[in-house]
């Protein structure tokens, strides 16, 4: 069984790797080939906080394949922010679904980070214009990092501005990020100045109420909504997400999780039929993807246990390429 920390996970899924590995797998759930149940969520309300159980099998591509189950266990404590803690914390546990061994242990935390951001950069790749290259940043947390890594690989980014609620650590992102990425990073006083004119929009913050307004939307702008994750929390305004064409990670997890969505559907201002498609559909070429270049696209990002089973297999496959991780006996094998 291998340990990977933060180090060993960032240093075996690059960010580019992660965006093709996030559009295979999202392609594979497309096709039948990887199964998931909703996730469990326990919440512990003294906190404000909870933790979600995310099992997935991807099946393997031979007879002699069974492929991998996936279960990532991960606390969400969004009050963390601004401790020494990340609001986002566990692991993921990678098994080989032949005989059930344990094969590796991943920090949950540095997962979640990078493959959620791959993921926008898949929708990104797929439905933004070919020529966006304004993004706005409405957060300024750890998502906001990966998701600006993400966005540039994706598209060519001529402009990034990035808002959040507090004015010295929107500063404090922006001169980190420019100075790690080497891209000027503008700190905006509110989110409307951010997202003016914008061409790509990534909304990464743990709001319960709207930070992006519909009527704020250039034509033509692409949207990652990716910050709410439970039925009553919305980070966009019902007239967004009327305004945009919908595309989702998973519907079923989309009806049962996504404030985003459920808030206007409640309202009667869309029915089920607003959404467009899965991410992997467009993939598969079973459902269209952006169909001029002056509509606004959204992509409703809730996160599924099978990207994090599919980091944790590619991670695994690297650590023993490499020897990286620490290797240790855990138990599971019988004496006799
Ligand atoms: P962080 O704690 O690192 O950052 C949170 C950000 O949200 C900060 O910029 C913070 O502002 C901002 N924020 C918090 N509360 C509010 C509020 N009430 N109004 C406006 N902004 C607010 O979290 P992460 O970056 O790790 O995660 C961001 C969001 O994405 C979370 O909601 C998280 O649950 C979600 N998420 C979604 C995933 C998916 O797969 N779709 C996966 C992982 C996370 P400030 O900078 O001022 O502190």
């Amino acid at each position: 069984m291998i340990l990977l920390d933060h180090a060993s996970v960032i240093e075996l899924l690059p960010m580019a790797e992660c965006i093709e590995l996030m559009a295979g797998v999202l392609a594979a759930l497309a096709r039948g080939d990887a199964t998931l149940p909703l996730r469990t969520v326990l919440r512990v309300p003294e906190r404000d906080a909870a933790i979600a159980m995310m099992p997935a099998l991807l099946r393997g591509n031979a007879d002699a394949d069974a492929g991998v189950i996936g279960i990532k266990a991960i606390t969400v404590y969004p009050g963390n922010r601004g401790t020494a803690y990340e609001s986002h914390q566990g692991a993921v546990l990678l098994f080989e679904a032949e005989q059930g061994r344990l094969l590796a242990i991943a920090d949950a935390s540095t997962v979640t980070a990078v493959r959620t951001a791959a993921v926008s950069g898949v929708a990104t790749r797929l439905l933004a214009r070919a020529d966006a290259g304004d993004l706005a940043l409405l957060g300024a947390g750890v998502q906001a990092a990966t998701h600006l890594e993400a966005m540039r690989l994706v598209r060519p980014l001529r402009r990034v501005r990035a808002w959040s609620r507090s004015p010295e650590k929107t500063r404090s992102f922006a001169e980190r990020m420019t100075a790690r990425f080497g891209v000027e990073v503008e700190p905006m006083a509110t989110a409307r100045e951010a997202v003016a004119g914008a061409d790509i929009i990534c909304t990464v913050t743990s709001a319960r109420e709207p930070v992006l307004m519909g009527d704020w939307l250039a034509d033509g702008a692409h949207v990652n909504a990716v910050g709410s994750s439970t039925p009553a929390a919305r980070e966009l305004d019902s007239a967004a997400v009327v305004r945009a064409r919908l595309y989702v990670d998973r519907r079923e997890s989309t009806l049962a999780e996504s404030g985003d969505f459920l808030v206007p559907l409640r309202e009667g201002l869309v029915t089920e039929a607003h959404i467009v498609a899965e991410l992997g559909d467009v993939l598969v070429g079973r459902a269209p993807g952006r169909g001029s270049p002056d509509e606004v696209t959204l992509f409703k990002s809730l996160g599924l246990a099978v990207e994090d089973a599919a980091a944790a297999r590619h991670l695994h496959a690297r650590a023993l390429a490499t020897g990286k991780g620490l290797h240790v006996h855990l138990g599971g094998a019988r004496e006799e």
